[in-house]
């Protein structure tokens, strides 16, 4: 589920779009990048900032793209994504549509993902999500605004998951000051992650049922 998404379900409907409707996660155009003068660190075991901070690094040690979050500045950017809220929405498990609470129930915390319950990926064990959760009025709002965008979502119940890695700009060593090669997802531990200035936290949903938002529980023919 992404941002964009929910903006263009919700301009189906008659209602003007107002400010308190954009998604929490949404860039604002006013919201401009912080400044990230890049050096390298001692001995060029990586990149690091030139007036680098504890709290530009996460417990990981990976440093981390500087967004200041000024939400309602000028016009919302859907499509783009906050970088810090995005994080701070996964890490903390907040709606990234409202910023509250995710639901959580016995049966897990709620997802949105903008994936077709038939694909077959899906089920792997392996998926992986930039998208935080939601809770249950955004989830209902969300995917009864339209009702063509229904079958390409998927709603889940997660039960376990954990944060997988960071996506970001990948840097390399040259000759001049550091510039990014590569836009990639790494997982925590990778050996290039000294190299990385991580711009979305990615979390990894292994276990998880599909849920049918009209009966509000989950389908046991969906569950893993
Ligand atoms: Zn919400």
């Amino acid at each position: 589920m992404t941002a964009d998404r929910v903006h263009r379900a919700r301009s189906a409907s008659p209602q003007p779009p107002v400010a308190f409707d954009v998604p929490y996660i949404t860039r604002w155009s006013g919201e401009a990048d912080g400044s990230m003068p890049m050096t390298y660190r001692r001995r060029g075991t990586g990149v690091a900032y030139t007036d680098e901070r504890s709290f530009d690094r996460d417990e990981h040690g990976v440093l981390w793209a500087r967004m200041p979050s000024q939400p309602g500045r000028g016009r919302p950017e859907y499509g783009s994504v906050h970088l810090l809220r995005q994080r701070l929405a996964m890490s903390g498990l907040r709606c990234q549509i409202c910023g509250g609470p995710a639901d959580r129930s016995a049966e897990g915390v709620l997802w949105l993902l903008d994936a077709d319950p038939d694909d077959p990926t899906l089920w792997n064990g392996q998926e992986r999500t930039a998208h935080p959760p939601v809770c249950m009025p955004c989830a209902v709002r969300s995917t009864s605004a339209c009702p063509h965008l229904r079958r390409s979502f998927t709603v889940l119940r997660v039960r376990a998951f954990s944060p997988y890695g960071v996506r970001g700009a990948l840097y390399g060593p040259t000759t001049g000051p550091p510039q990014a090669i590569d836009a990639v997802t790494l997982p925590f531990g990778d050996l290039r992650m000294p190299w990385m200035c991580a711009g979305q936290l990615i979390m990894r949903l292994t276990e998880f049922s599909v849920v049918d938002l009209e009966s509000g529980s989950a389908s046991l023919e969906g569950s893993r």
